[in-house]
């Protein structure tokens, strides 16, 4: 078994915005990681109607084969995913399928690895290619301990990573290396394979704002302390004009809306600009922003995760910074 299969995710169609999903080029960019420790070569699979066309976006660097599986279903069926991909691991014999862990893979993922009795973990956020094969890292109780896994004895093995967890350095496709990838039609009758109709695709509700489409985002953590000091932030986001996202906590305490969320269980962001305030960076909220232009960071503990990935930061009272921000702004009581 030799090479790294990435199944990228053939959703597009259904979102309101043209093109690939960005979790394909982080795919691609762990796959091609693992290619050049030893695993392989690189292969993308293309699985669903239509899926051809986006053969171009994803020929970048390191991919050295595109596998099109057409469909006759025009939407995602788990079913038809995991048949389709069922042969083509039969086929190519790949030591490592990565797919995304998103509610699509987790439709058939598991279920292809019981099924082929390979290898499998989800929600992976660091995976290499050492002497004796495989390893990942992913999250163990709720993220307090980071688990090391190796797959001894399994021929194939199929990750899920974690959206935001991968660098992808490829946004928007071409390839600096003047390569093409092999473009190749795999017909297989997946006709039988459907179990599921697709009544109606919902998009979840994003609420009176879209968080994901902010160019500047103002998120706050647990550090506001109470909902009452909430409104403070409030006043402070409309006046530095940017929309108020919040961590986890505060959902759960009923300070703020489900749908300014930030995080794995919330939304994915990647503003402008993310200013943090009072959040202490678990891995959790890292994978919906991580990939923000700028992250400026306010938590009173120097030794706050927010400050591994902030670009700048303050290790200072969030509440002096707020008001010190609306002094500035001429709204100082
Ligand atoms: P805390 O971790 O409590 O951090 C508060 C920070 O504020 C601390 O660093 C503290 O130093 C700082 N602080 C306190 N007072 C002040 C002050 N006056 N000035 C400045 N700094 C101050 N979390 C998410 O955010 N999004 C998710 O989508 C998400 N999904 C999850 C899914 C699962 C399955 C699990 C298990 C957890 C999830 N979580 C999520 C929760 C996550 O693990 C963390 O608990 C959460 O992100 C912590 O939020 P926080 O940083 O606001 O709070």
């Amino acid at each position: 078994m030799s090479g790294v299969l990435v199944c990228a995710e053939t959703r597009s169609g259904d979102r309101s915005e043209p093109g690939r999903r960005a979790i394909d080029f982080e795919l691609i960019a762990a796959g091609r990681a693992l290619s050049e420790q030893g695993a392989g070569p690189l292969a993308v699979a293309l699985i669903g109607a239509g899926a051809e066309a986006h053969a171009e976006q994803l020929d970048v660097d390191g991919v050295e084969q595109i596998l099109v599986v057409p469909t006759a279903l025009e939407h995602f069926e788990a079913h038809v995913t995991q048949a389709a991909l069922q042969a083509l691991i039969e086929q190519h014999c790949p030591a490592v399928v990565l797919a995304a862990h998103t509610v699509d893979s987790l439709s058939f993922a598991p279920a292809l690895a019981a099924r082929g009795g390979h290898g499998f973990a989800s929600d992976v956020l660091a995976a290499t290619w050492q002497e004796d094969g495989l390893h990942a890292e992913r999250g163990a109780f709720a993220e307090r301990l980071i688990a090391e896994l190796d797959f001894p004895g399994k021929q194939t093995v199929v990750l899920l990573l974690r959206t935001g967890a991968f660098a992808s350095p490829h946004d928007s496709g071409g390839r600096p290396d003047g390569q093409r990838a092999s473009v190749t039609r795999v017909e297989l009758d997946l006709d039988a394979a459907a179990r599921s109709e697709r009544v109606e695709l919902r998009e979840a509700p994003v609420g009176d704002v879209d968080i994901a489409k902010a160019d500047f985002l103002l998120a706050i953590g647990r550090g506001v302390g109470s909902a009452e000091k909430l409104a403070q932030i409030e006043r402070l986001a409309e006046l530095m004009g940017a929309t108020l996202a919040v961590s986890g906590p505060l959902v759960e305490a009923g300070w703020g809306a489900r749908t300014r969320k930030v995080g794995q269980s919330g939304r994915t962001v990647a503003p402008r600009v993310y200013l943090a305030l009072g959040i202490s960076g678990a891995a959790q909220h890292l994978a919906g922003m991580s990939r923000s232009r700028t992250i400026v960071a306010v938590n009173s503990d120097p030794d706050a995760r927010i400050f591994d990935v902030a670009h700048y930061g303050a290790v200072a009272d969030l509440f002096e910074v707020a008001d010190a921000l609306e002094r500035q702004l001429g709204n100082g009581d």
